[in-house]
């Protein structure tokens, strides 16, 4: 799932500053993460190869598929979103499966400009391995077009959600011009949408694709009303009551 973001390896209560100034390692993808990262490039396109196949072999009409596959880009938003304020909020580091990942998104609230410097397998790779594992058997088993082209745009943009994510936290001045033109249309999240989700009191803007659902989420309080509710069932109190926070503050002005 998209927002299956950063692995870090570090402990983000005591960062070290210089390890987030400059290219580490790691930030720099290896040949797992480059395996990873291809295997879930390729199971996307699978999908969506499967997609086409099925729609012209079977004579299935095309805006059917078409528009399976413009919901699964709208819903990949909400799905990066809710992953993301769960992962923000519950847990740590030594929360099994997701520890890690919990550890550095705390690290990214820290040290945001972070991400820009992680190599492209690097950053992805974790959800390429949801991606990979959870796809492939739909795959293999599925065979409407409609609902397989749902899921190969659905996973394509939960993969890619953390490199939009990471172009959110770039210079525009860095961004090539049709990134910033994506950024400008909303088609991806764009940088001062997201950087609020990076100021006090850091609670909104959790979605990381388009960001379409960002408004409506933060308007209507929905993830505040899952957080007074799971406080009242369960007693778990998100990091986002926390006052004032000091622990996603960022280290210095995010970029
Ligand atoms: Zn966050
Ligand atoms: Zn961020």
């Amino acid at each position: 799932m998209a927002a299956l973001i950063e692995l870090q390896h570090k402990n983000t209560t005591n960062i070290s500053t210089s390890k987030y100034h400059n290219q580490e390692s790691w930030q720099v993808s290896t040949w797992a993460h480059r395996a990873w990262f291809a295997g879930g490039c390729a199971t996307v396109l699978i999908s969506l190869a499967k997609t086409l196949f099925l729609i012209i072999n079977n004579s299935r009409p095309w805006v059917d598929s078409m528009f399976a596959a413009f919901i699964g880009y709208v819903m990949a938003d909400l799905a990066t979103g809710i992953y993301h304020w769960a992962i923000d909020n519950y847990g740590s580091a030594k929360t099994s499966i997701f520890g890690s990942q919990i550890e550095a998104f705390q690290g990214h609230h820290q040290q945001p400009w972070a991400i820009t410097t992680r190599q492209l397998a690097n950053n992805l790779y974790i959800p390429a391995v949801a991606v990979t594992t959870a796809v492939t058997p739909i795959n293999l088993l599925l065979n409407d077009p409609v609902l397989l082209g749902f899921v190969g745009v659905f996973a394509g943009c939960v993969m890619f959600s953390q490199l939009f994510h990471a172009w959110a936290h770039t210079p525009k001045r860095k961004l090539p011009a049709a990134v910033v033109a994506l950024q400008d249309a909303r088609i991806i999240v764009g940088r001062v949408q997201h950087a609020a989700h990076h100021r006090p009191p850091y609670n909104s803007n959790y979605c990381i694709v388009s960001g379409v659902w960002n408004r409506f989420l933060d308007k209507s309080k929905f993830f505040v009303a899952l957080e007074v509710l799971f406080a009242a069932a369960i007693g778990a109190r998100p990091r986002s009551w926390n006052d004032p926070n000091s622990d996603w503050a960022p280290y210095s002005g995010i970029h």
